[in-house]
C-alpha cells in the first residue's frame, strides 16, 4: 500500500473518482449539456455587469447572494407558479454542490441515505464520501419503474436520514409517478426527502413539480440546476428550494462565500434573459421525441422520456456499441446498464450524425 493510500480515510480506499469521459469529439452526447451556445445578447449583458464587479473583487462576494437568490426565486415562480420567497431558495457551484450540503447536515456517519438504481450516480457518492451509508433501494427490472408501493415499502424498511428521488430520472427519462413523493415522506418520517429535479423544464406537459407539494411538508427538498434546460453547464450554479428553517440550516455547513461573485452575477444576468435561456427547450424535446422514435423503428428499445437525453436498450453489447458511435465521432454514455446507452438530445445536425451512425451499425449492434 503507498503511504497516500495508508494515510487515505478506509472508506475512500480502492474508490474511483467520478469520470464521465471529456473527449473532444465533433458530437458530444454524452452529459446533458445543452448543444446551443450562450445568445450573444446574454455574452454582452454579462459582460457589462462584470466589468462593474471587477474593481471590487478585492472585497469578498456576498455571503447569502441575495440579488441571485430573489432573481431565481422570481424564475421558480414563474417556472413552476409556485409561490416562494427568497429564504426558502438555496444555491452552490452546481447541484452537486447544494446536494452535498444537505448530506452535510443531514446524513454523516451512523445515518442511511437511501436512493433507487438506477438513478444519478452523484447521489450515492456524494453520500458516501462525507461518511453517510448508502442503501441501494431498487426499481422494477425490466422497466426501471418506481412504484409507490416498493417505494414505500423501502423506505419504511430502512429508516433513512435523506431518501433521493430523482425526477425525471437520470438516466431512465422519465418523471417519477407523482405519488411517490408523498408516500415516502410518510413512509420515512425521519428523512429530508431530495426530489432532484435537474430536467424539469424538459417534463411532458402535464407533468407535475414537486415544488407544489413544498407548502405542505418542511421535510421536502427540491434541487435543481441552471445546467441542462437553461444551457449554462459551466457557469456552475444549481440551487434548491424547500422551508426556509431547512435552508437556513445549509448555512451551518457551506464555507462562507462559496459563490464567486462572478458566479453570482453570471447567473443573475443568465436569469434576467430566461426566456431566451430557454428558448431550445422545444427544439430539443422535439430531437428526443425523434431519438426515441427512430431508435424503436431500428429496434432498439428507448425508453419514454421527460428530460433531454434518452436512454436505449436492445444492444447486444453496449460496450462494442459506445466504442463504434465513438469510432465515427460520437460521444454517448455507457451508464452501466447492460444492453443500454444513453444519448444526449443535441441539435438537429447532431441527432442526424447519430441516427445515421445507429442505422449503419443496426444490423450487428441492435
Ligand atoms: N442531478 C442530476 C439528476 C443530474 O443528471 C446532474 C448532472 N448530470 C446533476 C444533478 C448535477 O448537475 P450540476 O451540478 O451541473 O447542477
Amino acid at each position: 500500500m503507498s503511504e497516500v493510500q495508508r494515510l487515505l480515510r478506509p472508506d475512500l480506499r480502492g474508490r474511483t473518482a467520478y469520470g464521465a469521459p471529456q473527449l473532444d469529439v465533433p458530437v458530444c452526447l454524452n452529459t446533458n449539456e445543452s448543444s446551443y451556445p450562450v445568445p450573444e445578447v446574454v455574452i454582452r449583458a454579462v459582460l457589462d455587469a462584470l466589468e462593474a464587479d471587477l474593481s471590487s473583487l478585492n472585497r469578498y462576494p456576498d455571503r447569502e447572494f441575495t440579488d441571485l437568490r430573489k432573481a431565481l426565486t422570481a424564475y421558480v415562480e414563474r417556472q413552476a407558479g409556485v409561490a416562494v420567497t427568497p429564504e426558502q431558495v438555496w444555491a452552490g457551484n452546481g447541484s452537486n454542490e447544494v446536494l452535498s450540503h444537505i448530506v452535510q447536515a443531514f446524513g454523516g456517519p451512523g445515518r442511511i441515505a437511501l436512493g433507487f438504481t438506477p438513478s444519478y450516480s452523484m447521489h450515492p457518492i456524494i453520500a458516501e464520501t462525507l461518511g453517510t451509508t448508502w442503501v441501494d433501494g431498487l426499481r422494477e427490472a425490466e422497466t426501471f419503474d418506481l412504484t409507490v408501493a416498493a417505494a414505500a415499502d423501502q423506505a419504511r424498511a430502512h429508516d433513512p436520514s435523506i431518501v433521493f428521488l430523482c425526477s425525471p430520472n437520470n438516466p431512465t427519462g422519465t418523471a417519477l409517478p407523482f405519488d411517490v413523493i408523498g408516500a415516502v415522506l410518510e413512509a420515512a418520517p425521519n428523512a429530508v426527502v431530495v426530489v432532484d429535479e435537474a430536467y424539469a423544464e424538459f417534463a411532458r406537459p402535464g407533468t407535475p413539480s414537486a415544488l407544489s407539494l413544498l407548502a405542505d411538508h418542511e421535510r421536502l427538498v427540491v434541487t435543481r440546476t441552471m445546467s441542462k434546460a437553461f444551457a449554462f453547464a459551466g457557469g456552475r450554479l444549481g440551487y434548491l428550494v424547500a422551508s426556509e428553517e431547512l435552508v437556513d440550516a445549509l448555512r451551518l455547513v457551506r464555507l462562507p462565500y462559496h459563490l464567486s461573485t462572478p458566479t453570482q452575477t453570471i447567473a443573475r444576468v443568465a436569469l434576467e434573459h430566461a426566456e431566451l435561456m430557454l428558448s431550445t427547450v422545444e427544439a430539443i424535446k422535439a430531437e428526443r421525441d425523434r431519438i426515441v422514435r427512430e431508435l424503436a423503428s431500428l429496434g432498439a428499445t428507448p425508453v419514454e422520456s421527460d428530460a433531454n437525453f434518452v436512454l436505449f436498450g436492445g444492444l447486444p453489447d453496449e460496450k462494442a456499441t459506445w466504442q463504434a458511435l465513438l469510432d465515427r465521432g460520437i460521444l454517448v454514455r455507457d451508464v452501466g446498464i447492460r444492453h443500454h446507452l444513453r444519448v444526449t438530445a443535441g441539435t438537429p445536425a447532431e441527432t442526424t450524425r447519430f441516427l445515421e451512425a445507429m442505422t449503419e451499425l443496426a444490423p450487428t449492434h441492435v
